[in-house]
């Protein structure tokens, strides 16, 4: 496959964009990219220098070429896995559905028929997975707060559980407020405890 693409620059003549001599010299090295999100992919980078002016660079634009080749391939691999791990908690037709795509769309996906909008979307289901339930009630703004909250309130408790004693931040499910009570599981001690202490009651809004 290398040997036959080298063959094809060969014949295509590549001349120095400088001062138009054919002899030059061409070095590939290979380079490696992370994409966001998906594997670190690699591609060959390749710089040709003039012998005549000593012009370096990529005179015929192969590297760009072998990076999109090669992008794409590593945005196949995460776009399917990224459609593996949403099964984990939502079946296909469902994401299809809150997400008012055509049915299929996911299938079309994984086959390699995808868009940068596909990506973003796959990109943001993965990051934060309960913007599902967001979409599931329609984007509703009060609907949203209250997951968001709900969601901080998880990362919070997870957050200082890394500190020591395990924490979890509860919500109440109050419709003027929100009440928050903060959990700590004492494993250290003997005895496992669970000391309830309401810490905050915070209004925001009715
Ligand atoms: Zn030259």
């Amino acid at each position: 496959m290398k040997d036959k693409k080298r063959d094809n620059m060969i014949e295509k003549i590549v001349s120095c964009p400088a001062c138009g001599s054919t002899d030059l010299k061409r070095e590939v090295k290979t380079q490696s990219a992370l994409l966001t999100l998906g594997p670190r992919f690699q591609f060959d980078e390749v710089i040709y220098e003039c012998n005549m002016c000593k012009e370096k660079g990529d005179f015929t634009a192969e590297t760009d070429a072998n990076f999109t080749l090669a992008e794409k391939s590593a945005q196949e691999s995460a776009v399917r896995n990224m459609i593996d791990s949403l099964k984990g908690h939502m079946t296909l037709v469902n994401f299809e559905r809150v997400f008012e795509l055509p049915i299929r769309t996911s299938t079309r996906w994984k086959s390699g028929d995808f868009s940068a909008a596909s990506m973003a979307l796959l990109r943001t289901v993965t990051t934060y997975p309960w913007i599902t339930e967001v979409a599931e009630h329609k984007f509703d703004p009060m609907f949203a707060r209250q997951v968001i909250i709900r969601e901080a309130a998880k990362a919070l408790g997870e957050a200082l559980s890394k500190q020591g004693p395990n924490i979890d931040i509860v919500l109440e499910n109050d419709p003027n407020a929100y009440i928050a009570h903060i959990q700590i599981a004492k494993t250290s001690s003997s005895t496992d405890q669970l000391i309830n202490s309401r810490s905050n009651n915070e209004l925001v809004g009715t």
